[in-house]
């Protein structure tokens, strides 16, 4: 099979992890015999400092014509600014965004594994002890308060800012349906967040996912407030299979879910659209502080361009390899610095960024 994929190396350590990334998918793809074509774009800092905007419209057209596009990371400052200085619409992380919008990347699929290798990595372990800590999170990525109506202006005197979260319908659906989907090839049960005790479009999302449910009498539906859902994550985190929620709240959840799996360095995502098409990316961020260090972890990257093998491709061996490789080098005691134990250095090997490739 032939793959044609773009990559968008990004800012801070996604050059880095994106090219551990391609190692590992180039090892996969000569051992079953496929062959790979990339296309590198800027987008990010990176881009702003080329071209002063974060995505040229070229980079939007070159991602539409791949397969599927693998990402590292955007963010932080360009060469010239740091980037809250910068126009909103300049910002890094608008060349993001856009790209989401346009190639309607509505689901956003970010799964949290412990795998048991780590567990001595994760602060919760008493919590998780021998159940293992398996789940999705299914965030809804094109709507809610990250695409809302927004200003800021000045009112009697002083600034006065709004954002609005606004869902249809449909849109609730179709992320609704992507998340039973899921459940039922997992452990079949969906817990749907949001905070219907306040707010308007939790109410609507609560109806409509009531509705999806009737198509799916073979998977269990329970509702829950995100603030009980945060404060049950850390309570009793096994509890959770597939967890459907709009934009914001599934942000923030999942943060906060990656930590239960030992670092923010180990979690891919998928953003997928009504076709095979999909963009993948650790669920880490560009991590400026570590950049260029050889340190940072590409696991989270190598993962997510297994799930683009799953997803995009339908090459389910070959994603297992992959996923398998990391098993064995965790294992095997092979760490980067973020899933190191204190004081773990007689116990395990600790290995940089390249390194770490190598051992995939
Ligand atoms: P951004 O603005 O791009 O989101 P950030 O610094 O706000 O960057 P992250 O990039 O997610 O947020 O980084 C949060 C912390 O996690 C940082 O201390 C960073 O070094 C660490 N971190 C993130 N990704 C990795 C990784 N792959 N390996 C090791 N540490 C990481
Ligand atoms: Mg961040």
């Amino acid at each position: 099979m032939k793959l044609n994929i773009t990559c968008i190396p990004g800012d801070g350590i996604g050059p880095e992890i994106v090219t551990e990334a391609k190692k590992v998918l180039d090892k996969v793809a000569s051992e079953f015999g496929h062959s790979i074509e990339y296309k590198d774009i800027l987008m990010g800092g990176c881009s702003i400092d080329v071209h002063g905007v974060p995505l040229t419209d070229e980079a939007i057209e070159d991602a539409k014509a791949a397969d599927a596009v693998l990402m590292g990371s955007i963010g932080g400052n360009t060469s010239t600014s740091p980037w809250y200085k910068l126009e909103p619409s300049l910002r890094p992380e608008a060349g993001l965004l856009k790209l989401r919008k346009s190639l309607n990347l509505f689901a956003n699929l970010r799964p949290a594994y412990l795998y048991p290798q780590l567990k001595d990595a994760c602060p919760l372990k008493e919590a998780v002890a021998d159940k293992g800590f398996d789940m999705l999170i299914m965030r809804e990525l094109t709507g809610g308060l990250y695409f809302g109506e927004r200003w800021t202006k000045e009112e009697n005197g002083e600034q006065v800012a709004t954002d609005t979260l606004v869902y249809k319908e449909s849109e609730i659906r179709r992320i609704a349906i992507r998340a039973f989907d899921v459940a039922r090839k997992r452990r079949k049960s969906v817990i749907s967040v949001d905070k219907a005790n306040v707010l308007d479009s939790s109410r609507l999302w609560r109806k409509v996912v009531e509705e999806v449910k009737k198509d799916y009498p073979d998977v269990t539906l329970e509702h829950m407030l995100v603030d009980n859902c945060a404060m049950q994550l850390v309570k009793e985190p096994t509890q959770f299979d597939v967890v459907l929620t709009e934009n914001m709240f599934g942000d923030i959840l999942s943060d906060e879910a990656s930590m239960i799996t030992g670092s923010i360095g180990m979690l891919p995502s998928a953003s997928l659209n009504d076709t095979s098409f999909g963009l993948y990316e650790p669920s880490h961020g560009s991590a400026p502080d570590i950049a260029g260090k050889d340190i940072a972890n590409p696991i989270a990257t190598v993962l997510s361009a297994a799930m683009m093998l799953r997803y995009s491709f339908n090459l389910d061996k070959e994603a297992d390899a992959i996923e398998n490789a990391v098993r064995k080098v965790l294992e095997d005691g092979y760490r980067t610095t973020d899933l190191m134990p204190k004081g773990g250095e007689d116990n395990f090997k600790l290995v940089g960024c390249r390194m770490m490739g190598d051992l995939l």
